[in-house]
């Protein structure tokens, strides 16, 4: 990483479904969220077309890039992290981040919990978490500081507009955040964006939020929406976005070893 990265890209992803997604019977009555493709691969094959870990994995390491994904320690159907325990050691040994999309942070003894479960799976400490709905409380960031994370990514101001709220980092009771900057679901949703305008749109404000002095940028894109009519245009945004000179891309606990350090320089 270089120690000068004046624009950087922080790149993430939440994995919201267990390993196994949410079975045939749900991709096929939302059918005409995939191409016929890859449907047709769910109905020979069994296909889960909503673990898209190993696409982003091959999008990104073409350019480079290491990303930091972060898993529910318990999905909606009652399986737990450890299923995923060879996908993450995978990704660990392979030099990206692996952290924690918390369920639950209304309390310290909950969020200790969910974080062993987590570090347990992967056979590594974690740093980084993000809530899942970003559903942050009055308690989160002391309960996150406590347990020993050292950043979290749940903050959004404005989950429709580009906002430069939503860019840099705050610390919060010890804990430094980096807010989202960009969605993918509420690109597609709140802002109105498509498979054709949601590249020229990020492209044009990542070009004008650095323009304006933003130095560090955060993008969430779900690994079960790779796959998926909309969500499958991150391999193209991540091409066009690395064809960009001047962009450092980082993990997220690279992007708080750069911010902890500029501050220790400063006093
Ligand atoms: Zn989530």
């Amino acid at each position: 990483m270089p120690p000068d990265s004046k624009h950087v890209l922080i790149v993430t992803h939440d994995v919201d479904w267990p390993l196994n997604g949410p079975g045939a019977q749900h991709v096929l009555a939302r059918r005409g969220r995939f191409p016929p493709e890859v449907i047709n691969q769910v109905v020979e094959k069994g296909f889960n077309p909503y673990n898209g870990i190993a696409k982003v994995m091959e999008i990104e390491e073409q350019f480079g890039i290491k990303s930091t994904f972060l898993f529910r320690p318990k999905y909606d159907n009652g399986c737990e992290v450890n299923e995923y325990k060879l996908t993450m050691r995978t990704l660990l040994a392979d030099g990206y981040e692996v952290g924690l999309h918390a369920n639950d942070t209304s309390t310290l003894e909950q969020v200790i919990l969910e974080k062993r479960m987590v570090e347990q799976a992967a056979g590594a400490q974690i740093f980084g978490c993000r809530i899942h709905y970003l559903k942050v409380l009055e308690s989160t960031f002391i309960n996150l500081t406590q347990a020993g994370f050292k950043y979290d990514s749940s903050l959004m101001f404005d989950r429709k507009n580009v906002d430069p709220k939503n860019t840099g980092h705050l610390v919060k009771d010890g804990l430094v955040v980096f807010p989202i900057t960009f969605m993918d679901a509420f690109l597609f949703t709140y802002t109105g964006l498509n498979e054709e305008t949601v590249i020229p749109y990020i492209i044009k404000n990542i070009d004008e939020l650095y323009a304006a002095g933003a130095q560090i940028l955060t993008l969430l894109w779900h690994d079960n929406s790779v796959l998926m009519r909309g969500g499958r245009a991150y391999g193209e945004l991540i091409k066009q976005l690395a064809a960009k000179s001047g962009i450092t891309f980082l993990k997220g606990i690279e992007a708080y070893q750069l911010v902890s350090k500029a501050s220790s320089e400063q006093t």
